[in-house]
């Protein structure tokens, strides 16, 4: 008879901290490849040759290797925890505003919000990052407080904070941001003013953690809604599972059917490098390489990730 293969889950089968070293030390042979994200001024000057990874297991117990505590812009994974508080203000009332189809366009795309009438396909691309961000200055007496509550809270870390210098530079240099909000509010698709739905969302994407703190903050989502390191019931089973599909459908904007080619994980990435992913039921992770791809994903974080889910079978597929 043949015999059934290992199961990936059970985590005794694997030594993590020697799968970490073998891709830190794959990956520095790599440093200097990609591109960092140039067209924010503040994020141009950020060195290629770093790479941190950590795995917060639902147990509280972390893994990590690199470069894993030094703080990172974490520019556009801070739309799943925008989505996580959109969807709890809201319910899927969100849905009517925003869709949860991928994209197949670059993050900062125009095109399709005419065809579809300022109805941004997803909420991971920027676009339909400002329809979570309006919904929140909608909701919450003060949405910045909030947000950087959510985000200590998630990553049990009190001193998680932004960026002013970052938020600047993406305030004088976000003109599609601009243009986007303000298309979408031609479609009466932004309640607030356009000024404060942008400052909000360059105050979410200035925030700055480590891979440690957003490994933490994602474990949510691998633990049916439940935070461990504030003991919180974010979300519902259901409302995780949720999230973790259009993660996987579109966290990674045009390349999402290459991560789930290669990766085969929910994930989120950001121009700052960092890409956030979940194993659900297991563990949340993040990885982190300043050079970018040609799509906006972090080259060696992509690879990193790659090796990770084969090393230990730990993909969804
Ligand atoms: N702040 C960036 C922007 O608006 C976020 C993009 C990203 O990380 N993909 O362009």
């Amino acid at each position: 008879m043949r015999k059934p293969p290992p199961n990936p889950h059970d985590l005794s089968r694997h030594d993590l901290d020697d799968i970490l070293g073998t891709i830190n030390e794959e990956v520095r042979q790599r440093f200097g490849e990609g591109e960092v994200a140039d067209y924010i001024p503040s994020l141009a000057d950020v060195p290629k040759d770093r790479f941190g990874m950590a795995l917060a297991l639902l147990d509280g117990k972390i893994h990590e290797v690199g470069h894993s505590r030094e703080r990172f812009s974490i520019q556009s994974l801070s739309k799943v925890h925008t989505l996580t508080l959109a969807l709890e203000a809201v319910g899927d009332g969100l849905w009517r505003r925003v869709d949860r189809e991928p994209s197949g366009d670059p993050f900062n795309s125009l095109i399709q919000l005419e065809h579809e009438k300022g109805i941004p396909r997803n909420p991971f691309m920027n676009a339909g990052a400002l329809i979570c961000a309006d919904v929140i200055l909608s909701n919450f007496d003060d949405a910045e407080a909030t947000l950087l509550a959510f985000m200590r809270a998630r990553s049990g870390n009190p001193e998680v904070g932004t960026d002013e210098a970052v938020a600047k530079s993406e305030r004088e240099s976000g003109h599609r941001n601009v243009a986007m909000a303000n298309f979408i509010r031609s479609y009466d698709n932004l309640d607030n003013d356009v000024q404060d739905v942008l400052d909000f969302y360059y105050l979410q994407c200035s925030l700055c953690m480590d891979c440690v703190d957003l490994a933490r903050s994602v474990q949510y989502l691998a633990d049916g809604g439940h935070c461990g390191a504030s003991g919180v019931q974010v979300t519902t089973a259901e409302g995780a599972t949720r999230i973790n599909s259009v993660m996987m459908t579109a966290g990674t904007y045009d390349a999402a059917g290459d991560f789930a080619y290669y990766v085969g994980l929910p994930a989120k990435s950001g121009v700052g490098g960092g890409i956030a992913a979940v194993v659900p039921h297991v563990m949340g992770l993040c990885v982190w390489s300043p050079g970018l791809d040609e799509k906006g994903n972090s080259l060696l974080g992509r690879y990193a990730l790659h090796r990770f889910t084969r090393m230990t079978g730990l993909s969804v597929f």
